[in-house]
């Protein structure tokens, strides 16, 4: 049996990470540590939750000594890390939560880690979950690949690319054995409804308006997330130590045209003509310093792993469609309260 430590596994992400490990690999037990802030959902992960090998442990990646005593008391062999303050405009009104949470609660967690082996590293892995914004933005060709120079343009992707240094280091001066991912922008369940794909499901579904950043030309690169949950478990078993791996769906799109799309599946859906939830597109004042373009090669992890997205564009999205209309009690649970504030300082 190992013990393997998750953090954020009540966020979007992390929750379908959760839910494979648990699953597939009995002879682990997860741990899952999540702060649950307003990101973090416990119904997230309520199907797995009385599962033997899983335990749930309510914890701040910040507090040092909370993390040194946890990593003493299940002393764990395996950290997949993915706590982490995630969202670039929150980022842009609150720059210091996302300096405290994303590079030094994953300081803590590597010193932990660490002080915890002292050395004695064998059959060992702490994987580092991060993100495309660390390359910066392209222009209207090229690709990121594990070689691209960083360049971080707003204070989350600058507080990611810091972790993804700080973890490096600690690879090269303890010799503490890492793996790092960097990943498109993923969609799917679960996700909070301030990411573009849940936000215009739940605006569509309550006739609100779609805000679109400037003229909506920005172009991202988007991955189904159990793909990606599948890809971290590839990487954690079989990626090579002190590597980096790109993961990324092949799959470009300008914000105003997978909106388009989004819109005629809603139609569909919704048994509406045609036309009528585009008609709620409204553009907004842009993002400031918001990155043009970015795009993932994940030709290694291919080549090396062999991994690809298991669905296309089109599925991916139906059945997150689906999943957000079949679970309305979830939207309107998270969509009460602290978010409604949220959502009037952002958009109205
Ligand atoms: P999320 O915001 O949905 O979830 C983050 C989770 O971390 C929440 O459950 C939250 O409660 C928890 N958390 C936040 N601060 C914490 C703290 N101080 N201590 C303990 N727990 C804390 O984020 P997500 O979209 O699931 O992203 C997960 C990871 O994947 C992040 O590291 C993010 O940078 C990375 N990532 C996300 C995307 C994406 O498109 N969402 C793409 C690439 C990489």
């Amino acid at each position: 049996m190992k013990n393997i430590l998750i953090t954020g596994g009540a966020g979007f992400i992390g929750a379908h990470v959760v839910r494979l490990f648990v699953t597939n690999y009995p002879k682990y037990h997860i741990y899952n540590l999540d702060a649950l802030t307003y990101a973090g959902n416990l119904e997230n992960i309520a199907d797995i939750s009385d599962a033997p090998n899983y335990t749930f442990v309510k914890g701040n990646i910040k507090d040092i000594d909370f993390i040194n005593n946890l990593f003493q008391e299940h002393k764990f062999d395996g950290v997949i890390h993915l706590a982490a303050e995630s969202h670039v405009d929150r980022s842009i009104t609150n720059p210091n939560d996302f300096i405290e949470t994303n590079v030094l609660g994953t300081a803590n967690l590597l010193n932990a880690f660490r002080d915890l082996w002292k050395g004695n590293f064998e059959d060992k892995l702490f994987y580092h979950v991060s993100t495309d914004e660390v390359y910066g933005s392209l222009g209207k060709t090229g690709l990121f690949t594990e070689t691209t120079s960083y360049d971080p343009q707003s204070p989350y992707a600058a507080s990611k690319a810091a972790s993804d240094h700080v973890v490096r280091s600690f690879g090269n001066t303890y010799k503490l054995p890492f793996v790092i991912s960097n990943c498109s922008n993923n969609y799917g369940a679960n996700q909070f409804p301030e990411k573009l794909i849940p936000l215009f499901i739940h605006n569509i579904r309550t006739g609100k308006n779609l805000p679109v950043y400037g003229d909506g030309n920005y172009t991202r690169d988007w991955l189904f997330v159990e793909d990606h949950a599948k890809a971290i478990d590839l990487i954690f078993h079989k990626g090579k130590l002190a590597d980096t791996y790109n993961i990324g769906g092949f799959n470009e799109w300008t914000n105003l045209n997978l909106i388009k799309v989004l819109c005629k599946q809603m139609d569909l859906k919704l048994n509406q003509p045609e036309g009528t939830s585009a008609k709620l597109i409204t553009f907004v004042k842009d993002r400031p310093g918001h990155d043009k373009r970015y795009a993932i090669d994940a030709t290694k992890l291919n080549k090396e792993l062999g991994w690809k997205p298991s669905v296309t564009f089109e599925e991916g999205l139906s059945k997150t469609i689906d999943w957000y209309l079949e679970n309305e009690q979830w939207l309107n649970n998270v969509t009460s309260g602290a978010y409604k504030d949220y959502y009037k300082k952002m958009y109205e």
